[in-house]
């Protein structure tokens, strides 16, 4: 089979089908090749900052996000040693946005309003079960092979968004490095019916210790929750069962029981590709840079990056814009990943997991103090996260709109 589009996306991860979503709006023919055959479920992302919100409900993905998942403005430090808790409220952006919260929402599920949205356009095919195996690009257009349930297949687009996760089987195809580290140690993030709330916690909490640092965190608007902590990398894989049953004992003695819904072990790295634009190629979300998750950057990050290239692909393919604003994309983008995201995330991980020099952890303590005491230093830090973004690029002018010198 052989398909020619506008534009291919390999992927269809939350990044894969937004980006499809935007640029099916716009007008463009789109083919998205997926591995899987659906959407993959793994427990990974829940939380979506204020600051990214406006790009969900521009493309018209919030409402329903919110009504699936829930808004939020708590969160709460815990020092695990001392039990001395710090709680501050999202509430001191009212007035500064329209959207003073974060969403909560696992990433299928925003996946999956996406891709119930695609169905309105004709314009846009997904292909499940494709997995993508090389590209070819030539002056004018990039050639697909993949193989799928029925043997190997085609596709031909004018151009194609690699956004097949941290594994990208397109950069790999571009021969691009995925410059960066990996932290070395075992995380693990499960999925509990347990109601922390009950126990004191907020929807969202950082417990802050060497040995039983966590991130705890409400998923849905029953009693499902994700405590994530960290483990050496040599412990057995098959005995995480009953090291999340250990841990939770020791970090909310109370709960005597609890359902483990899910879980999944990961590695955390900070990398990003060497490039995001390689002529007609361009890359996006985990495919394009990967961040340890403990701040809930990685996919906010890939949604700013979908923001920005879907707008700008849209215009270079409808001939508004040339394609200088595809290079803008990936310079911004990976700068913005390399001086923002990735430091403020390791940032994060240090802050909640590495602990044990006394005099840091004092310092941390007392700057985490400060942002609930002083409203102005909170917004502060809270702007962070509006930082992460990337302007749109500017269309050109159309002819009779120029000035003529
Ligand atoms: C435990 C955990 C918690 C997290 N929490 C947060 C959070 O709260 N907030 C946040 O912003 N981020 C969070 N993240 C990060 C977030 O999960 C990722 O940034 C996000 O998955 C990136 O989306 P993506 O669409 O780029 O890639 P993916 O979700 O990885 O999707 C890639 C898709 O490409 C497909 N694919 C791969 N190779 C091929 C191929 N060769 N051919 C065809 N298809 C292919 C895959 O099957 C997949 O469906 C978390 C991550 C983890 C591990």
């Amino acid at each position: 089979m052989t398909s020619t589009e506008a534009v291919t996306i390999v992927g269809a991860g939350p990044v894969g089908l937004i980006a499809a979503l935007g640029l099916a709006k716009s007008g463009i023919t789109v083919s998205v090749l997926e591995r899987a055959k659906g959407i993959v479920a793994s427990p990974r992302a829940i939380t979506y900052h204020w600051s990214c919100l406006e790009g969900l409900s521009e493309l018209g993905l919030l409402d329903e996000a919110l009504q699936l998942g829930f808004s939020k403005q708590d969160y709460s430090y815990i020092e695990f040693a001392t039990g001395e808790r710090i709680d501050f409220s999202l509430d001191v952006l009212e007035g500064l946005t329209k959207f003073p919260y974060n969403l909560h929402l696992g990433q299928h599920r925003l996946a999956e309003i996406a891709l119930r949205r695609l169905a309105a356009y004709p314009n846009v095919t997904v292909h499940w079960g494709v997995n993508v195996t090389d590209i070819e690009q030539d002056a004018e257009g990039v050639s697909v092979a993949a193989t799928g349930p029925d043997g190997e297949l085609k596709f031909r687009s004018g151009w194609l968004i690699g956004a097949d996760g941290a594994g990208s089987a397109v950069r790999g195809r571009l021969g691009l490095e995925f410059e960066g580290m990996t932290w070395p140690k075992r995380f693990v993030a499960a999925n509990l019916h347990l109601d922390f709330a009950k126990y004191g916690f907020a929807r969202t909490t950082f417990l802050i210790d060497s040995t039983y640092g966590a991130i705890i965190v409400k998923l849905d608007q029953n009693d499902l929750w994700r405590c994530t902590y960290s483990e050496d990398l040599n412990l057995p894989e098959d005995g995480i069962p009953e090291r999340i049953s250990e841990f939770l004992k020791v970090i909310v003695p109370a709960a005597k029981d609890y359902t483990l819904h899910a879980y999944s072990p990961y590695r955390m790295h900070q990398r990003a590709a060497t490039t995001f634009r390689v002529g007609r190629v361009l890359l996006a979300g985990d495919a394009a840079h990967a961040t340890n998750p403990s701040g809930g950057y990685g996919l906010v990050g890939g949604l700013f990056d979908v923001y920005v290239l879907y707008k700008a692909l849209a215009a270079v393919v409808q001939g508004s814009a040339g394609d200088e604003v595809l290079d803008k994309y990936a310079e911004d983008r990976r700068r913005v990943f390399l001086e923002i995201v990735s430091p403020a995330a390791s940032e994060n991980k240090r802050m909640i997991f590495d602990t044990s020099d006394p005099a840091q952890r004092a310092a941390d303590m007392a700057r985490i103090r400060s942002l609930a005491a002083d409203k102005a230093t909170l917004v502060e830090r809270l702007m962070l996260t509006s930082r992460m973004s990337s302007e749109p690029p500017v269309p050109l002018k159309k002819a009779s709109q120029r000035e003529t010198i």
